[in-house]
């Protein structure tokens, strides 16, 4: 599947290294126990999640009454599920019933935001729906235009303004175009100025006021795009932009390109949102709805 081949960095180095694990300690001791703590957190798990599967950890082998370190591995696999599962309905995008979808998203330069809207567009339109680009990073010199060639390739309408126009006038435009023109989804850009939490949190509120105005109770969906190779920072990056605006999901970019995949856990676990999407290569269909049970298998196979 998607996930087996883009996890195969992660689970090269951390598969090998729990079966290496598992192969050298006769016993589930304390000192296994500590050794494969910090093999998580090598995995960029995230220590306080890393802390919290160890616990449960403990406790499943006592009551199952676990032996050998190879016994463990399943148990570790299905802590590790549980801790990613949660209902499918929060895994899907909230889509709109009554009329268009708006979806907003946010994330620093570089991440794959413009690829992730690009990807989410051709989806989209894949199953028949009619979609709408609004290129509201108008901040970042060229990225009005490599939205507008993804509009191209994919074959959707992009709504944008000359640089340096205001976001909110942008969306603006985007909704009454998007409207005039029947779409079902209208996919928003903004800009990821990071440097001045100040900006960032009030272009962000203009331009959700203004999506909110002209259709209650959008945008939808806030998706907050990251990238899975930066780690920590990633982790950084997502409170920032949980504390300017509200985030409803994120969308985690270049898996394939990390062998600390043990990220998604920390983000899911220590944030608290969901991830809806995650970026497991560069073609169009690696961007793959997040699932946790193929996740994990991916870890271990
Ligand atoms: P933006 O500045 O956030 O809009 O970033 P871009 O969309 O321009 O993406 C930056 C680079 O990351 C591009 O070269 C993308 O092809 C690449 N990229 C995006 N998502 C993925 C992914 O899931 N896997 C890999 N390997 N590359 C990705």
């Amino acid at each position: 599947s998607k996930f087996k081949d883009g996890l195969e960095k992660t689970r090269d180095s951390f598969a090998e290294k729990m079966n290496e694990l598992a192969a050298r300690y006769r016993t589930v001791d304390e000192d296994f126990f500590e050794e494969l703590e910090e093999l998580l957190i090598s995995a960029d798990v995230g220590v306080n999640t890393v802390m919290e599967l160890i616990e449960e950890l403990r406790t499943e082998v006592k009551r199952q009454n676990v032996k050998t370190p190879q016994d463990v591995l399943p148990v570790i696999s299905e802590k590790l599920t549980a801790k990613l599962d949660y209902s499918g309905e929060d895994n899907a995008l909230n889509m709109n019933d009554e009329g268009m979808t708006v979806l907003l998203f946010v994330g620093v330069n570089g991440v794959g935001k413009t690829t992730t809207i690009g990807k989410i567009a051709q989806r989209f339109k894949s199953e028949g729906k009619n979609v709408v680009l609004a290129a509201g990073d108008t901040f970042r010199a060229g990225a009005i235009e490599q939205l507008a060639a993804w509009g191209e390739d994919v074959g959707v309408n992009v709504v944008k303004q000359e640089e340096g126009s205001d976001p909110a006038a942008v969306m603006y435009d985007a909704i009454q175009s998007a409207r005039s023109k029947n779409a079902d989804v209208l996919l928003c850009d903004t800009a990821g100025r990071l440097q001045n939490k100040v900006n960032l949190m009030k272009e962000l509120e203009k331009v959700k006021r203004v999506i909110d105005r002209e259709i209650p109770l959008a945008p939808h969906e806030v998706l907050l795009v990251l990238d899975a190779t930066t780690g920590q920072n990633a982790m950084t990056q997502a409170k920032t932009f949980k504390e300017a605006t509200e985030v409803s999901g994120i969308v985690l970019t270049k898996l394939d390109g990390t062998a600390k995949g043990g990220i998604v856990l920390a983000i899911r676990n220590e944030l608290g949102i969901p991830v809806k999407f995650v970026g497991l290569g560069e073609s169009v269909d690696d961007l793959q709805p997040f699932d946790a049970e193929q996740f994990t298998y991916g870890l271990f196979r």
